[in-house]
């Protein structure tokens, strides 16, 4: 049993009103459920609070003022297309802000001890959405404006992890050449948008600051935290974060219907643990997840009161797994970043 964490949630009832089409898999009920699953199974257990929205400021920090008109021009019209797979209702532009502050807020209150572990329940999803443009569901970058914003206020070092199914392609574009953010992503290659190839590793002084690692079909809950287990803690102890960020996807699970991967909510659980383990629990750095994909709402929330568990002190997931073939992703991973000495010599 790991001692239990001290635990903040970002829960806001206006997430649910970015509407975004009746066959959309980027549903307001995928917040429902996850909502009635705190209520049901965490009832008061943590501290939680609402969102508030991102300035313009800050959203401008990494989005251009021509796509940002774009995007405020939504609120005018019932619904958008912003690009062929992200409609927007009017209710979108103000609740893409939201998603962005919340990030920020569960981040700020992290750093300053209210929590140590944050779980940013927020929609429309961030992690592909690019400079001047939206794309993959996503309207503003949540954890990419975060970042800028955390880098602003002067941290040096912000790790971020992305474990959606899909390779966070906005992320990596805004920090590629930083060594500030230092963003490792996990995904399926031959998925959307088919970017985040092995030695895409980051450019000029980013170099060796972006970990790539592409899962092939059926990857499982083993494979994936043998990988995690090999790879995340000399990341954690070299880079040494101030804050560890989560895009926190879970369409790679098994019944997603997206999904190629076969995890379960015992694997995403194993990795929450592990994060914790070596943040909070570790280095001392706070960890923040910020919801990203996960399109079947039950399983999505299944996976979060797992990770909720972890944080708990629940240390039964998964201890014993291992896999080779996770080993070998491992192995083929510190080939690449070898040459760099960021965190593997
Ligand atoms: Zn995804």
């Amino acid at each position: 049993m790991q001692p239990p964490l001290n635990i903040g949630i970002i829960r806001d009832e206006r997430f649910l009103k970015h509407q975004t089409g009746l066959s959309h898999p980027e549903a307001p009920q995928r917040l429902a459920v996850v909502h009635r699953m705190l209520d049901y199974d965490f009832a008061a257990s943590f501290s939680e609070r609402s969102a508030e929205p991102a300035t313009l400021e800050q959203v401008e920090a990494l989005h251009t003022p021509d796509y940002l008109r774009m995007v405020i021009a939504t609120a005018r019209r019932r619904f958008t297309n912003l690009a062929a797979d992200t409609t927007a209702s009017s209710d979108s532009c103000f609740t893409a802000f939201l998603a962005a502050g919340a990030c920020i807020r569960g981040a700020r209150e992290a750093l300053s001890g209210d929590f140590q572990a944050g779980l940013a329940l927020v929609r429309p999803p961030g992690h592909h959405a690019q400079p001047a443009k939206a794309e993959g569901f996503c309207i503003l970058n949540n954890l990419g404006i975060t970042a800028l914003e955390l880098l602003r206020q002067g941290l040096k070092r912000i790790l971020i992890v992305d474990w959606d199914l899909h390779h966070g392609n906005g992320l990596q574009k805004v920090f590629y050449d930083s060594p500030e953010v230092l963003y490792f992503s996990s995904h399926h290659l031959h998925s959307y948008p088919h970017t985040g190839d092995w030695e895409e590793a980051g450019e000029g002084a980013g170099e060796g600051y972006t970990v790539n690692i592409c899962l092939p079909p059926g990857a499982d809950d083993n494979d994936v935290v043998e990988l995690y287990r090999q790879l995340l803690p000399p990341v954690v102890e070299r880079y040494q974060p101030q804050i560890i960020l989560v895009a926190a996807g879970f369409d790679g699970h098994r019944d997603d219907p997206l999904s190629n991967l076969s995890m379960s909510a015992a694997g995403f659980g194993a990795l929450g643990q592990l994060l914790a383990d070596l943040g909070p629990r570790g280095c001392g750095a706070p960890l923040l997840l910020a919801l990203e994909g996960g399109y079947d709402p039950t399983d999505l929330a299944e996976c979060l009161r797992r990770i909720l568990m972890a944080w708990q002190g629940d240390s039964t997931i998964l201890d014993k797994a291992s896999s080779e073939r996770g080993a070998e992703w491992a192995e083929r991973v510190r080939m690449v970043h070898r040459r760099y000495g960021v965190w593997v010599d």
